[in-house]
Order: structure tokens, then sequence, then C-alpha cells
């Protein structure tokens, strides 16, 4: 699949990829930023991606090594 600049593919723990672009791409590069100083190298990955179906569609949570959370709203289509 041809990666576009400006958006990010994310494959969470599930093996589902999630396409991220826009504000939420904004959300996932200020987390990740706020969170850069976290990785202590015990863990094989400092972020972990993972996704929970909601009522509108799939959110997405961006899990930090931390123990923080980053949730993004309703990924409507993915995750079928
Ligand atoms: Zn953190």
């Amino acid at each position: 699949m041809p990666r576009k600049a400006g958006e990010l593919y994310i494959e969470t723990q599930e093996k589902i990829t999630f396409e991220i672009s826009g504000a939420d791409l904004e959300k996932v590069r200020h987390f990740r930023e706020q969170h850069k100083n976290c990785f202590r190298g015990e863990v094989l990955e400092q972020f972990t991606y993972s996704f929970s179906p909601s009522g509108m569609g799939v959110a997405l949570e961006v899990r930090c090594s931390c123990g923080k959370i980053l949730e993004l709203g309703d990924f409507a289509g993915a995750g079928r």
C-alpha cells in the first residue's frame, strides 16, 4: 500500500491497521512527544496500540509504557 506523507499507519495488537491523519495524527504526535522520555528499555515497545469497538465505530487507544492512554475516537470502517 503506498503511504502518503502526513499519514500514519498503526498496527494494533489485534493485527488491525489503522490509518491516522489530520487532527488524530496531531494528537498521536503530541502524545508521543510528551512521552518521549518515558521509555526505559524494559519493554519491547514503548507505545502499544489497541482498538475497542464503540457505539459509533472503533476507538483506538495508544498506551505509553508509563501507563498513560490516549484515546482516539471512531474510525469508521476499520477493524472489520
Ligand atoms: Zn509516558
